[in-house]
């Protein structure tokens, strides 16, 4: 019944620039092809509503477009399933939100998973200083990895890691693009094909 090879699908919500899915796309098939796990850009993109538009805040709250695009990648059978978004989101009891993923105890996460990022704040120029494209590119990929990670059922780490929680741009830029050991260790217990045996 389960698919053998699996995907990560990159879906894009509302608008934002190809060039970046590409890019995105590059850095994660570096990083998860020993995986055996391959990325894909779709091609139907998930529109934004204006229910998830606070007009106050002027943010998108990001749990119900992650509950969205978890039905959508449950119903799609698609193992892994990552939304990019180019507007500033926030999440319950949250400023901001760099990410957000499919928590780590649901028990569906075997089977599927989701996660989204947004990109907004990841370019200096939201806090006035001049760009630096190869930073930005950076800051998606690792923004993208550690939130797929939570979807693998990592949970934050104190290591050298990509893991590791960063509530700010500098404490991004600090971190690495790799797992530490002990997240990789993990990581590969649970994509074990053992484990996705029905
Ligand atoms: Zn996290
Ligand atoms: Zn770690």
């Amino acid at each position: 019944m389960f698919k053998t090879e699996k995907k990560i699908y990159i879906r894009k919500i509302g608008d934002i620039n190809n060039t970046i899915l590409e890019e995105l796309k590059d850095g994660l098939n570096k990083i998860f092809n020993k995986f055996n796990l391959s990325i894909k850009i779709l091609n139907d993109e998930m529109p934004l509503k204006q229910s998830d538009y606070n007009k106050a805040r002027q943010q998108y709250f990001a749990d119900p477009i992650l509950n969205r695009l978890f039905q959508y990648s449950i119903n799609k059978q698609f193992f892994r399933t990552l939304g990019i978004l180019d507007v500033d989101i926030y999440s319950a009891g949250l400023n901001f939100v760099f990410g957000i993923a499919t928590a780590p105890e649901n028990k569906l996460l075997k089977f599927y998973g989701t996660c989204i990022i947004s990109v907004t704040r990841l370019r200096q120029e939201f806090y006035n200083y001049e760009s630096n494209e190869e930073l930005f590119k950076s800051r998606t990929l690792k923004e993208a990895v550690h939130e797929l990670g939570h979807t693998f059922g990592l949970r934050h780490c104190k290591n050298y890691c990509i893991m590791r929680f960063s509530n700010h741009l500098g404490e991004t830029d600090e971190k690495p693009v790799e797992y530490c050991d002990s997240c990789l260790s993990k990581l590969s217990n649970f994509l074990d094909d053992k484990n996705f045996r029905s």
